[in-house]
């Protein structure tokens, strides 16, 4: 770590917002929540101003438009399927490493953990007691070999933080797994539990963590260039080094799909046909989409779910 940094607020490259934090972050200060902000999307008949977008809407908009049309845009909303395991599978092991930095750093084990593992435990979509006392036991495994690997000595300022920043033309707003202070930067950590380790090219390419780096750097004016996935089940690590360039080419698109998103929503509200605006994008993706029962030609692509496929069996 170098010397004491700088960390007087300079100018921000972002226009101001109500309600998004421009705080310092001095060294052991902690990123501040923020308070959600007051702006309206600008569909058809309301106020025209900044779209406000989480980095899971604008990659369910470049996924599939139906499938973003069925979570964001029709109320009520169609009723999801049941749990998926690979879902709670994921979220225990988010909510036992999120608990795991509440520990003062002295407590911070593999074997310590493990506890926080079994005591985040949910059965929801395992097939039966078995199959979930299985994985219970390998997820332990898995959260003990990562923290003792990897994740014990690092020094976070932020866990499963909001942040929020504005580009003027979208307000992204989004919680970040983890941000860790190395070297007078924030880096952006990202946990993965899927069953395929990510790679470099993952990372580089990944909008949200991205707009994770762009929201940071708006609200604290710490440098914040590097992005990592960390897979959880793997302990591996990939990282990305972004520049200005590349964060930019990540907020152009960020902002052409918000832009998308909201003129397919305006259209519906003029009477458009939904499939039309929101068309279906049949493929691989159908496997896991919450949705595949409300849509015909996700069902055809992907006939058959098995949810032990997805977990990674
Ligand atoms: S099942 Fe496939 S095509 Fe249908 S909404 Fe989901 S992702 Fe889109």
């Amino acid at each position: 770590m170098r010397g004491k940094q700088d960390h007087r607020l300079r100018p921000s490259p972002f226009p101001a917002v109500p309600g998004v934090v421009a705080g310092s972050t001095a060294e052991g200060a902690e990123l501040r929540s923020v308070e959600p902000v007051r702006f309206q999307l600008a569909f058809d008949g309301m106020p025209d101003g900044p779209v406000r977008v989480t980095p899971a809407r604008l990659a369910a908009w470049s996924a599939c438009p139906r499938r973003y049309r069925f979570g964001y845009v029709d109320r009520p909303r169609p009723p999801r399927g049941p749990a998926l395991p690979h879902t709670t599978l994921g979220a225990v092991l988010h909510n036992a490493l999120r608990a795991f930095y509440e520990e003062p750093p002295e407590r911070r084990t593999g074997e310590r953990v493990r506890e926080l593992v079994r005591g985040h435990w949910r059965d929801d979509g395992f097939a039966d007691r078995r199959h979930s006392a299985e994985f219970l036991v390998r997820a332990q495994d898995w959260l003990s070999e990562y923290v003792e690997r990897v994740a014990a000595t690092a020094k976070p300022v932020g866990v499963e933080k909001w942040v929020s920043a504005t580009t003027g033309r979208i307000i992204v707003q989004g919680r970040v797994d983890r941000v860790d202070e190395r070297d007078g930067e924030f880096v952006i950590v990202d946990y993965k539990a899927g069953k395929r380790a990510p790679d470099g090219e993952e990372a580089r390419n990944s909008l949200a963590l991205a707009l994770y780096a762009l929201a940071l750097r708006g609200m604290s004016h710490v440098r914040c260039r590097q992005v990592e996935l960390h897979h959880l089940r793997t302990a591996e690590v990939v990282r990305w080094r972004h520049t200005a360039d590349s964060l930019a080419e990540h907020r152009e698109r960020a902002e052409r799909l918000a832009r998308q998103s909201r003129e397919a929503t305006a259209a519906l509200g003029r009477g458009d046909s939904p499939d039309r605006v929101f068309p279906p994008r049949p493929g691989g993706q159908c496997a896991g989409c919450e949705f595949r029962r409300h849509c015909p030609e996700g069902q055809r692509a992907v006939p058959v779910v098995d949810p032990r496929a997805l977990l990674g069996e």
